[in-house]
């Protein structure tokens, strides 16, 4: 445990468990020098406890990185609460959580993540106040579409040399709370969709809604289209789907995209522009971050628009020094997470 913690840079480990409630949780704090940590609770079913450990190291250390690239005042941390198989009070497990999240006396603030929504936040929010996406504060789903509808821009001007993006075709994986936003956006913006979700509902509803064309979870890697939105789950670009990839560009919500660092040098050679996940999918922690903090609305706003200037200048980075953009992503990260650590030292 102690390896798997040091190999990710992780600070501290909880555990947590009810009987009353049966909540069995986690918080993984990946790192707190730049600020308190912060990142979502996923309420999923894990094979195993290993799984659920797993997930939220490795989650919350992405969390860590996006803070620091977003310029937020944050470190990364994740929290996961075990789905037992059968929910006898669905809000007292979350209250119990909430005096999990609380006992860290707000080391970890807590948000929404897969499985977990509004109520479960307002439910937490009555044993703590280290909690955001509550009723009062709302969803961070549509700031992330608008974050990653910012990055499809800044990748088609990249591109293309043009902010218009009528003329482009977007296959789009996964019509969840922000894939769906995002088609919602690009439909808007004059661009043609192809879609896939394993929920056939919200295909027909994308079909109808916004002319789009449907093809089934597997066939979405081989459409011909510009650019490819993965919103739906991670590890999608692996080895099985890379020699599938006819795009000029993957630019979408989902977290941790890349199967690993070897897919990244994959899409670099094969002339595929990578916005990095954790760049484009800022929008919604940007959201939470700052409302938290009470900034106006205007100012998160703007700041969740900033995204398409600071991707589109990555890129620029990475094709003046021809590497991979998820490299260059992570070494801006890394660095920034260095000179916190520097300066905590300097100043013991
Ligand atoms: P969601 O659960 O609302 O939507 C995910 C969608 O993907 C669902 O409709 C699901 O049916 C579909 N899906 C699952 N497996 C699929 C498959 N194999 N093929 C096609 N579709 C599949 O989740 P969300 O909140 O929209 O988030 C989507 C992704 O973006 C996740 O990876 C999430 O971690 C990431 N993300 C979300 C936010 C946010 O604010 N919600 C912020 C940052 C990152």
């Amino acid at each position: 445990m102690f390896e798997q913690m040091g190999s990710a840079g992780l600070q501290d480990l909880h555990f947590c468990q009810d009987p009353q409630t049966g909540l069995q949780a986690i918080i993984a704090i990946h790192d707190t020098l730049r600020g308190p940590a912060i990142g979502g609770c996923r309420f999923i079913g894990y094979p195993s406890t290993d799984a659920a450990i797993n997930d939220a190291i490795r989650l919350a250390k992405g969390m860590s990185y996006k803070a620091a690239l977003a310029g937020l005042p944050h470190g990364g941390g994740k929290s996961v609460i075990i789905q037992p198989p059968h929910i006898q009070n669905r809000a007292a497990l979350m209250r119990a959580f909430g005096h999990f999240v609380d006992s860290l006396q707000g080391r970890y603030i807590t948000a929404m993540d897969s499985g977990t929504q509004v109520s479960d936040m307002d439910n937490i929010a009555e044993s703590t106040p280290y909690v955001t996406c509550t009723s009062a504060m709302g969803d961070p789903s549509p700031s992330t579409a608008q974050g990653v509808f910012a990055g499809i821009r800044a990748s088609i001007r990249f591109l293309d040399g043009t902010d218009d993006l009528n003329h482009i075709h977007v296959a789009i994986q996964g019509l969840g709370h922000v894939g769906y936003a995002v088609a919602s956006l690009l439909h808007q913006a004059g661009a043609q969709l192809t879609v896939t979700d394993i929920d056939m509902l919200r295909v027909q509803q994308a079909v109808k809604e916004f002319d789009a064309r449907a093809v089934s979870p597997d066939e979405i890697y081989a459409v011909k289209a510009d650019l490819f939105c993965p919103c739906g789950l991670g590890g999608i670009i692996n080895q099985q789907t890379l020699p599938q990839l006819q795009f000029r560009c993957i630019a979408g919500s989902a977290n941790n995209q890349l199967a690993d660092d070897d897919s990244g040098m994959a899409l670099h050679q094969q002339g595929i522009l990578y916005a990095p996940d954790y760049l484009i999918n800022a929008g919604g922690l940007i959201f939470v971050a700052l409302q938290h903090a009470h900034y106006q609305d205007q100012v998160i706003q703007q700041k969740i628009l900033a995204i398409d200037e600071s991707l589109h200048e990555l890129y620029q980075h990475a094709r003046a020094d021809n590497q991979p953009t998820n490299l260059i992503a992570d070494q801006r990260a890394e660095a920034i997470l260095e000179a916190a650590a520097r300066t905590q030292h300097e100043a013991a």
